[in-house]
């Protein structure tokens, strides 16, 4: 077995994994080391697992629609749980059975254990991994981020993310802390599954970071789908008795009854225990591995990618950014790199939102007065007929005289399969004329995205 790599990977999630592909597609030689199980929080405690919750609720859903349609024969939903973790288990063991394929097709040493840098010798990068030593001109620091808990009372108490998937049954009543994607998220997918949830943030609003109007009609949507908001809800404290899990705010008041309670509060880098000082490598201020656009450390030859560096949290970020860094160092493509402008996401919220590109207070911070903003309102026809209050907002951001379209942002159905396209055009830098040239696909929800006026 032979200790010298082109490359050694700290982590087996998506952008570690992506790198290491890559860079023996490219001819390198390559080792990954991983302590836990192979696909990272994306395939084991994230999107694979939390999209196949929201399938089930999204089935929940469509069967409570069908009712309304008339279809008599359809049974309330109820979930069996056991079956459908046994379902999702089953589709992650998949998973990692191709991820094992593909390495050994490519000769990509797995080795189980947790990595340490250390001090480099001789030009070349040390990594350790127990008794072992191993050696490489580059090495991928990708070991990813992990939920945050809140430094008050309680705070360790109740659940995190990661905590969500080993549930073997419904809530009853949940409280969730966090108005982001997680907390949205699960507030939904729990509540079409038939949990009563107590949702409760600090700010004024869910997703406070997204454009204000799609933040505040999701918080419509979600009031609608029967989940209790309480914003401005600033915490003292958590605690447990038979009676379930108790929040205490700074203003006096409390909230009980829960069997349930979930942080939903970001996520801190995975930088502790893997030796990043006695290599040499710089954090920022917020504790995340510094890197240039390029995804280098201030260490030669130490580059770092995904949820451990400052970069958006998301999966096909952290695989795109290791994809071209291994481009750069092993395919010859000297100014290879993510160009981290228009990245599209999604928030498999209920309804769905989709977003790309800049909010129209980031536009009119930018473009002052030139800036046009379009929107629709509508009711989706399928809810439209079942008779659901629930309504669609689309809404395009456009700077300049050429109304350039600089953000596009999608709440309700469809939203999440509707944006990958449109990511593209605008991308390709299209304008308002662009997408009224376009011929609309009828009767669909996408549609609207060409016809506002
Ligand atoms: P987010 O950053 O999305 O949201 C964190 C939430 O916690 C915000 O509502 C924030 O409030 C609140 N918060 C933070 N600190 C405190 C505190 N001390 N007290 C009270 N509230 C607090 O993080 P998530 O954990 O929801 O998700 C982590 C990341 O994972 C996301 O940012 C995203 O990048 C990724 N992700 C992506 C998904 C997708 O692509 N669909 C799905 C899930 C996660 P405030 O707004 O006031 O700051």
């Amino acid at each position: 077995m032979s200790s010298s790599f082109d490359l050694i990977v700290l982590g087996a999630g998506s952008g570690g994994i992506a790198g290491a592909v890559r860079a023996a597609r490219h001819g390198a030689r390559v080792a990954i080391i991983e302590p836990d199980r192979l696909g990272g929080t994306c395939v084991n405690v994230g999107c694979v697992p939390k999209k196949a919750m929201w399938l089930a609720a999204d089935l929940a859903d469509a069967s409570r629609v069908a009712r309304a349609f008339g279809f008599d024969s359809v049974a309330a939903p109820h979930l069996d749980w056991q079956h459908f973790v046994q379902l999702r288990d089953d589709y992650i063991e998949r998973i990692h059975g191709s991820y094992r394929g593909r390495f050994s097709e490519l000769d990509i040493e797995m080795v189980d254990g947790r990595g340490r840098l250390l001090a480099s010798r001789d030009g070349l990068h040390r990594v350790a991994v127990g008794e072992r030593e191993m050696t490489a001109r580059h090495v991928l620091v990708a070991t990813g981020a992990r939920p945050g808990r809140i430094d008050l009372p309680g705070g360790k108490l109740g659940m995190v993310s990661d905590d969500v998937f080993a549930l073997r049954e419904c809530p009853r009543h949940i409280a969730i802390v966090g108005g982001g994607y997680i907390g949205v998220e699960f507030a939904g997918v729990l509540r079409s599954l038939g949990a009563r949830v107590s949702l409760f943030t600090r700010g004024p609003c869910v997703l406070r970071q997204f454009d204000h109007e799609i933040a505040d009609a999701l918080g419509n949507g979600m009031t609608h789908h029967g989940i209790e908001r309480h914003h401005g809800a600033r915490l003292a404290g958590a605690s447990r008795s038979d009676g379930g899990y108790s929040l205490a705010f700074e203003d006096g008041s409390s909230a009980d009854g829960f069997d349930q309670l979930l942080w939903a509060l970001g996520r801190d880098p995975n930088v502790e225990g893997i030796g990043l000082s006695d290599a040499g490598v710089a954090l920022d201020d917020k504790g995340f591995i510094a890197v240039d656009a390029f995804q280098d450390t201030n260490v030669a030859g130490i580059h770092a990618v995904g949820d451990v560096t400052d970069a958006p949290a998301l999966t096909p970020v952290a695989i795109a950014a290791s994809r071209r860094l291994m481009d750069r160092l092993f395919g010859d493509e000297a100014d290879r790199r993510l160009d981290y402008t228009n990245i599209p996401t999604v928030v498999f919220s209920h309804p769905p939102i989709g977003t790309v590109g800049m909010t129209e207070t980031e536009a009119r911070e930018r473009f002052g007065d030139d800036v046009r903003i379009y929107r629709s309102r509508f009711r989706p026809m399928r809810g439209a007929l079942a008779g659901s209050e629930q309504r669609s907002l689309m809404k395009l951001v456009c700077a300049g005289s050429e109304e350039k379209v600089v953000g596009l942002h999608l709440l309700g159905e469809a939203a999440d399969e509707i944006l990958q396209g449109f990511a593209v055009a605008i991308r390709m830098g299209a304008t308002k004329r662009d997408f009224d040239d376009t011929v609309a696909i009828h009767p669909t929800s996408a549609e609207e995205v060409v016809l506002m006026t």
